[in-house]
């Protein structure tokens, strides 16, 4: 069973020190349990933040333990009246081959509605993740100018369609040509805004939002957010839902303080984590996949092959080389 562990805690970007491959007998499956062979691995940007040893909203990783995440696997022998050999399933077993589940720790998902690799992206943590930060904190109305910063990620490309659903003016702000271009065409954003070429973002804001910023979905942090904090309206609502470009510093950056800002604009800035709206995921997913089946809603993956580039698939999260959702394909089904 070949397995990826923490090696050590990074510092800055992780690199090939952070991750150690390596291979232990597959366990044996006790009554009520199920053995999983993994078919996909689901990198995220949040795992950067369990792997240091700070308090947070979830557990850091162990050194020399397996990396955890969200995966799907097909169930290839079981010991529960729950499942069968066959079956596919979702859970955070994480970065190994195989693993032995207890029957409640994993859901089971129908290959039949959507492709399985869905429910770790559109249908999954980050689909629920762009539809309860936008629609419980958010709250676009129609008319209204939503900007989105990681825009063409997994998060943010769901967050900018269902603003679209909702009538607002949606403007992108994502890293390269190519991601602008799937936003427009694709998505049917109204404007993006390619943050590392553009010399000025405050400027292309000003122009792309006539009217204005009503909300502000933050997935990035750092100078981004200070330029969107630019532009916003009176009662601009802010969801703080990521902070990618800060997740690798080695010492805090300090831009602007943003509390005037706030106060003049009576502007509501929260933070959340999709953890909070766990009694209300079912309903988020019934939603997102009607508007899937109705066309309403689409989605891209970026899929890369091999267990052994889990950890390269990582690190390309923070080198934007990805649109849509990114995750690695381990074995066949
Ligand atoms: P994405 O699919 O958006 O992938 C990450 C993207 O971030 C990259 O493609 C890259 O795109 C962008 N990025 C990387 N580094 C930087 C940087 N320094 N500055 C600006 N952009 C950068 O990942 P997810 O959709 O899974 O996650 C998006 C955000 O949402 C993350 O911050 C994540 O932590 C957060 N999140 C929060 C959750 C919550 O419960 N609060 C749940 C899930 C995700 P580009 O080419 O545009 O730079």
């Amino acid at each position: 069973n070949n397995q990826i562990i923490l090696a050590e805690r990074p510092q800055g970007m992780p690199d090939d020190s952070t991750f150690q491959f390596v291979q232990k007998e597959v366990a044996n499956v006790r009554e009520g349990q199920i053995l999983i062979k993994t078919l996909y691995v689901s990198v995220d940007p949040y795992m950067r933040g369990r792997m240091v040893d700070a308090e947070s909203y979830i557990e850091p990783f162990k050194v020399n333990e397996v990396i955890e995440g969200g995966s799907i696997g097909e169930v290839i022998e079981s010991k529960s009246n729950k499942f069968q050999e066959g079956d596919v399933v979702t859970g955070m077993f994480g970065w190994q081959e195989y693993y032995a589940a207890d029957e409640n720790e994993i859901r089971q998902i129908d290959p039949s509605i959507a492709p399985i690799t869905t429910h770790l992206g559109i249908l999954g943590m980050t689909g629920l993740t762009a539809y309860f930060g936008l629609l419980d904190i958010g709250k676009p109305k129609e008319g209204e100018t939503v900007v989105i910063s990681g825009a063409a990620g997994s998060v943010g490309s769901t967050v900018g369609q269902i603003a679209k659903i909702k009538g607002a003016r949606v403007v992108g702000i994502a890293g390269s040509d190519e991601k602008i271009n799937y936003l427009k065409e694709e998505l049917g954003f109204d404007a993006g805004i390619n943050y590392r070429t553009t010399n000025d973002i405050e400027r292309d804001l000003a122009q792309d939002c006539p009217d204005g910023v009503d909300v502000y979905f933050d997935n990035v942090g750092g100078k981004i957010s200070d330029a969107v904090m630019t532009q916003l309206n009176r009662y601009a609502r802010i969801p703080v839902c990521g902070a990618i470009s800060t997740y690798n510093q080695e010492e805090p950056d300090i831009g602007p303080r943003v509390q005037q800002t706030l106060i003049k604009k009576s502007a509501l800035m929260q933070g959340f984590t999709v953890a909070n709206y766990a009694d209300r995921f079912k309903e988020g997913a019934q939603q997102l996949g009607s508007w899937l089946q109705e066309g309403k809603l689409t989605y891209r993956e970026t899929i890369r092959e091999g267990f052994e580039n889990i950890p390269d698939a990582f690190l390309d999260l923070f080198k934007g080389r990805n649109i849509g959702k990114l995750l690695v394909k381990v074995a066949d089904r």
